[in-house]
């Protein structure tokens, strides 16, 4: 009797980012490399966005791809970072959440603009926007882009230290859904909802609140985290039953994730990859 290998995944990456959101390759571009790299699964998770998946080129084989999104949520006034793997990207839900996103951010850097001109920093909105690409899901490094531009700061981290990170003076919290909400239409789009990089969460206790909340997984591994922390959440997903996923969370070479290689995975996070490509393919997929 054949016994067929049941990980037919060895090679993985479940987070990367495209220039659709704040990634510097496009979709094609990264689809490419995977394939050079010889990985088996990706997944293309953009912010609050999936546009990477009308951009792809039509022959991927033998690579395969998992429709995935990064949500961006808040739990407790904090930002929490979901991750939604397998999406039906028809799902009324989510396409009603992304175009929320959308006009969202736009409305949040016209505020950050203001903000900017009152400390003596003008820019304006179609600036950002040529940076920001045709569909416009304008993220903060557009706007540190067209900071650098005008020589009012000498990198981009500098205009996230001086002006628009998180505490900087000209800051604006971006609209977004909540942690429960984002697990809702993950969920009505037929994907699993896996919290990315939960060991950077503001409190260690939020992992626990979250998973309550009906999660069906953690981004064991991320770059972010050491090895006693994936040790931590491979147990933690071990006794509860939650799927265990990795990635780089890749946004370019010169970024501060500039990883683009096979997740160093375990056996155990390897198995659970696996299983979850399965189910994703159960669902009709
Ligand atoms: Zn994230
Ligand atoms: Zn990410």
């Amino acid at each position: 009797m054949i016994v067929k290998n049941i990980n037919s995944i060895k090679h993985f990456n479940l987070h990367l980012h495209t220039n659709v959101s704040d990634g510097r390759l496009t979709p094609e571009e990264v689809v490419n490399r995977a394939q050079e790299i010889g990985l088996d699964l990706i997944s293309i998770t953009d912010h609050d966005n999936a546009d990477a998946y009308n951009l792809l080129p039509q022959e991927i084989a033998p690579l395969r791809i998992i429709p995935g999104m990064e949500i961006s949520s808040l739990y407790q006034d904090s930002d929490v970072h979901i991750l939604g793997l397998g999406l039906n990207l028809h799902s009324q839900s989510l396409l009603d959440m992304i175009e929320m996103y959308l006009v969202g951010r736009k409305e949040r850097a016209i505020k950050m603009i203001q903000k900017l001109a009152e400390l003596g920093m003008p820019i304006n909105l179609d600036e950002v926007i040529a940076v920001a690409g045709s569909r416009g899901l304008i993220v903060r490094p557009h706007i540190a882009q067209v900071l650098l531009s005008h020589g009012y700061v000498h990198s981009k981290s500098e205009a996230f230290e001086k002006y628009i990170g998180d505490n900087g003076p000209a800051y604006v919290h971006k609209p977004e859904f909540s942690v429960q909400e984002a697990i809702q239409v993950i969920h009505e789009a037929d994907g699993f909802a896996i919290i990315a990089h939960p060991g950077d969460l503001a409190n260690p206790a939020y992992v626990d609140d979250i998973i309550k909340m009906g999660i069906d997984g953690l981004e064991v591994w991320h770059p972010d985290h050491n090895l006693s922390q994936i040790a931590y959440f491979t147990d933690l997903c071990k006794n509860l039953g939650l799927y265990m996923t990795g990635g780089s969370d890749f946004h370019g070479d010169n970024e501060r994730y500039n990883l683009f290689e096979e997740v160093p995975a375990s056996e155990t996070i390897l198995e659970s990859v696996n299983k979850l490509w399965r189910e994703y393919k159960c669902r009709g997929n």
